[in-house]
């Protein structure tokens, strides 16, 4: 579908960026960008070829030595120059959000504004890499630890945060001394070249930091090269999944973070009202493109029936348009393929039993890839609508009668990222906070995404690997111990000993 008042928009070729410039594809292959507000294709992005991946993985290995061996000082001073420039810039960053992923301006600001806290974190980036040091572990004898780069990273990105998920790594691997290699969404790409300009105004040496875009021939090259060190993937369960298995048996370290069923329990103390505004907030943001959206509310005992109308109301008034008109609160969905499969959950929700209270296939914009959101109760597991993660705009609700009832439900879910808990009674919170199995837990808060201090990352089939993305887990990540033990000469104490070294 096109725009009709308009002249139709001549797509932009979209390039790699190896070494500090923009490198056209030689392969011919291409995908169509679209602006899903319009469905109008404004972009073309080349697909890389394994030999165009070798190309940026060799880019940033010649970049390392030098890269490494920048003292702590010039690169905490550079990663505060690096924030001020993403800070200056964030307005054409949000815009280019939400000319390609459709997501409405304030979203896209605030996309940029988290990121951006994890630049702040990496401007400490001395104080993280300080290591430990133990005098006169024997006599004579001093232990340190340390923490070194890895060499080549590489970043492989979902379409749903095209600025933010590659902020989750960037900024920390290079923090750290490594350079890296970003495979981001075919469906989005255009925030990572802007990310590889506003790098290199700031100083970024070249081929520290370079995109190769693509689809799964440049996923898998990454994969398969043996001069990558380390892989950082977020995107659907399956290809991390995929991603996390193909890395680790090439020896590569691996944090592979998947896809969520988010269930938001709230107790018949909760106030409903405050509840109802989470729930419709926390599941129709982002038009639920975001994984850590709640996708089901489960309602406990007399809740339901105040909530769930609490929730229509709410749902009755939501503008949905495009991203660029301060009215819309809720955008497009990527792509219309993604947006039909959307439509296909709420279609079949009936057939499974289910009882389809707002239809959000009714009334929505017609150009472009619109839904409204839709709210579906009397869900159960075994329905598709419960089971599977539909990443759109879609609330299930589930009736249970008891909090033991609610956390099961949550804790027998395949995915683990996020939950959260709707209460006034601080002991069932935290019983919840205990009991629960998901990584990321709300309490009264129904998008808990940690501070960028703190770490992201989910449980069970929600992520897989043992390292979770920002915050001090990912400077271990992106870094490996050493461990140097030394003694200063003294000829008087010296004698040759043929046994184990044992402590003095
Ligand atoms: P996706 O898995 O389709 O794609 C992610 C990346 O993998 C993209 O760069 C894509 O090009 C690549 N890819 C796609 N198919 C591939 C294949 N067959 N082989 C190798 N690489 C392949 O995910 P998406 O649709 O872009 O993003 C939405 C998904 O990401 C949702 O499932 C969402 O929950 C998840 N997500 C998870 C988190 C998290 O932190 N856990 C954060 C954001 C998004």
């Amino acid at each position: 579908m096109t725009s009709t008042a308009e002249a139709p928009v001549t797509p932009t070729p979209i390039h790699h960026w190896i070494g500090g410039n923009p490198v056209a594809s030689a392969s011919g292959g291409t995908a169509a960008v679209r602006n899903p507000a319009t469905g109008e294709q404004t972009g073309t992005v080349d697909l890389a070829t394994a030999a165009e991946v070798d190309r940026a993985v060799q880019a940033a290995r010649a970049a390392f030595p030098e890269w490494r061996a920048m003292s702590l000082g010039r690169r905490a001073n550079l990663m505060f120059t690096i924030r001020q420039l993403f800070d200056e810039r964030r307005d054409d960053l949000a815009a280019l959000l939400t000319a390609e992923h459709g997501k409405v301006l304030s979203d896209a600001r605030a996309e940029v504004a988290r990121g951006l806290e994890v630049i702040e974190f990496c401007c400490g980036i001395p104080q993280l890499l300080k290591g430990s040091m133990s005098e006169q572990a024997s006599s004579g004898i001093d232990v340190y630890s340390l923490r070194q780069p890895l060499g080549v990273v590489a970043g492989i990105t979902p379409f749903n945060f095209p600025a933010l998920v590659p902020m989750w790594m960037w900024p920390v691997a290079l923090a750290c001394g490594n350079t890296f290699v970003l495979k981001p969404s075919e469906k989005d790409p255009s925030a990572s070249l802007l990310t590889a300009e506003l790098l290199r105004e700031a100083g970024v040496p070249d081929g520290v930091f370079n995109v190769v875009h693509g689809d799964k021939v440049a996923v898998d090259a990454l994969l398969e090269h043996t001069d990558v060190a380390a892989v950082s993937f977020v995107g659907s369960t399956p290809i991390a999944r995929y991603v996390y298995e193909k890395a680790t048996a090439n020896g590569k370290r691996c944090q592979a973070l998947g896809g969520a069923k988010n269930h938001m329990i709230v107790l018949p103390d909760a106030d409903v009202e405050m509840a109802a505004d989470a729930a419709v907030s926390a599941a129709f943001g982002s038009a639920g493109e975001r994984c850590m959206a709640i996708s089901m509310l489960v309602a406990v005992g007399e809740v339901a029936d105040p909530l769930v109308d609490a929730i229509a109301r709410r749902i009755a008034d939501l503008t949905v348009g495009d991203g660029t008109d301060p009215a819309s609160e809720m955008g497009p969905l990527i792509t219309e393929a993604h947006r039909d499969r959307v439509a296909s959950y709420v279609a079949n929700a009936a057939a499974e039993g289910a009882n389809v209270l707002v239809d959000g296939r009714e009334d929505h914009p017609e150009d472009g890839f619109f839904l409204r959101p839709s709210l579906i109760d009397d869900v159960q597991p075994g329905m598709a609508v419960y089971d599977e993660e539909i990443f759109g705009p879609v609330l299930g609700v589930t009736r249970v009668d008891s909090y033991e009832t609610a956390v099961a439900l949550v804790n027998e879910h395949p995915y683990g990222n996020g939950t959260a808990i709707f209460t006034r009674d601080g002991g069932v919170a935290r019983q919840f906070q205990f009991e629960v199995q998901a990584g990321m837990v709300g309490i009264n808060v129904p998008v808990p995404v940690p501070v960028a201090y703190h770490s992201f990352g989910g449980w069970k089939d929600s992520a897989f690997g043992d390292r979770n993305v920002y915050g001090t887990e990912s400077v271990d990540f992106y870094t490996r111990g050493k461990v140097v033990t030394s003694r200063w000469p003294d000829p008087a104490t010296s004698k040759v000993d043929l046994g184990f070294p044992q402590t003095h």
